[in-house]
């Protein structure tokens, strides 16, 4: 509950204030211990930076998808991302991963309050891991990327009051990169820079590191073209995909589940949420709980739901009765013919159900071995579908289990 609590102050925060800086320093995987702070015989602008393998595929897959040689250069377009990584013997940076976020214009990319609930979602889910001993035990957000297709490796103002946000807080974050055109036979297209004196706020100069890799550059070189054919003749594919997830099966086929055999709870008012939050994904964590007084003042049962409710609170009341009147002997068969009553009730609203899961699959087979290129408004289509099909399955599930009278015997 803690961590549902935590997001959701967070959120609120976020579009109340329209924050443009996230403030790394207060992230929750960065509170957990004292990894940011720097040894007095160090210089952590100066430390070495790695990246794995799997963080330069998926940079350099996305940033392909909008800069390549197949696409006019006037049309090429910036991308960015964040960074996931650990500082070793805090004289080394590790970059595990990096995420897409979002792609702009030829120069420059403003993220919306979507993206910083995106990467306030990844620092949770990076910090909850690791509190459960899943993950990394030192993994968090190490930085940010973004591509300068075509026109190499600085940061302009704009970039430098970005890398602050990550840099002011955390000494050894890491700004990379990414330019295709700059991309040789030794030269794997991407810098690492850090400001040499955060302090000086939008006046500090930076610093260009030389990324190192964990594989020979000619196998990295061979792996990602091979990958990046895969993107070129998928990628029309995958993008119609999710638009059919999002045009055809969320506001369509989900929303004909809701109006035919409606099982989630309405909001009464949409007060805290904008618009695009609220189409992709504020939690309604509040599904589920059985008839609670909170419940009925924000949230409204929809019919077909209620009616089966009550029909379930009905049967129980007579089989109670049954139970006290001793009649054990009906009670089992009485029983039987309540459920299957039920079951039969909720028979057309698990058939649409499985048919919009059915469908939801065939498209994820086309879309999952891309999952890596996408970003983050691709990703909470899928993410907002999933957890929409999955509340509306929990709660046929709940009322058919309900249907089995467990608790009344004598
Ligand atoms: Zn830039």
């Amino acid at each position: 509950m803690d961590s549902i609590k935590y997001l959701w102050e967070k959120r609120i925060k976020i579009i109340q204030n329209n924050i443009i800086t996230i403030n790394l320093k207060r992230t929750k995987s960065n509170m957990t211990s004292d990894r940011t702070k720097v040894p007095e015989n160090i210089d952590p602008v100066n430390t070495p930076v790695y990246l794995k393998d799997k963080a330069y595929q998926r940079m350099v897959g996305y940033a392909y998808r909008y800069s390549n040689e197949n696409i006019e250069k006037k049309n090429w377009k910036e991308v960015y991302g964040i960074l996931i990584g650990t500082i070793k013997e805090k004289n080394k940076v590790i970059i595990d991963d990096a995420i897409p976020l979002s792609v702009g214009g030829r120069s420059g990319i403003e993220l919306d309050p979507i993206h910083y609930v995106d990467i306030s979602q990844i620092d949770m889910s990076i910090y909850k891991s690791e509190i459960e001993g899943e993950g990394d035990l030192s993994e968090y957000i190490i930085g940010w990327w973004h591509t300068h297709p075509g026109y190499g490796f600085f940061f302009s103002k704009v970039d430098t009051i970005t890398h602050l946000g990550y840099q002011g807080p955390n000494p050894y974050a890491v700004g990379l990169i990414f330019d295709h055109t700059k991309k040789t036979s030794d030269f794997l297209g991407i810098a690492a820079l850090r400001l040499k004196n955060p302090k000086t706020g939008i006046f500090s100069k930076y610093k260009i590191i030389e990324v190192q890799y964990f594989s020979e550059k000619a196998v990295i070189k061979k792996k990602i073209e091979k990958e990046l054919e895969k993107i070129r003749n998928n990628i029309d594919n995958i993008v119609r995909e999710i638009d059919y997830i999002e045009e055809v099966l969320i506001e369509n086929a989900l929303v004909k589940l809701q109006k035919e055999y409606g099982m989630l709870l309405i909001p009464k008012n949409n007060e805290i949420t904008t618009e695009k939050i609220e189409q992709h994904g504020i939690e309604e964590d509040r599904q589920f709980i059985w008839d609670s007084k909170f419940l009925k003042k924000s949230y409204r049962i929809p019919k077909y739901r209620k009616n089966i409710e009550s029909l379930i609170n009905k049967y129980e009341f007579r089989l109670k009765n049954m139970v006290t009147e001793n009649q054990s002997n009906n009670l089992k068969s009485q029983k039987k013919k309540y459920q299957k009553k039920i079951v039969s009730q909720l028979k057309p609203s698990y058939k649409l159900y499985n048919k919009i899961k059915k469908d939801y699959e065939e498209r994820m087979e086309v879309i999952s071995p891309f999952f890596n290129y996408l970003d983050t408004k691709e990703r909470l289509v899928i993410e907002y579908f999933q957890k929409k099909n999955f509340d509306y399955f929990k709660i046929l599930e709940h009322l058919k289990e309900k249907a089995n009278f467990d608790s009344i015997d004598i």
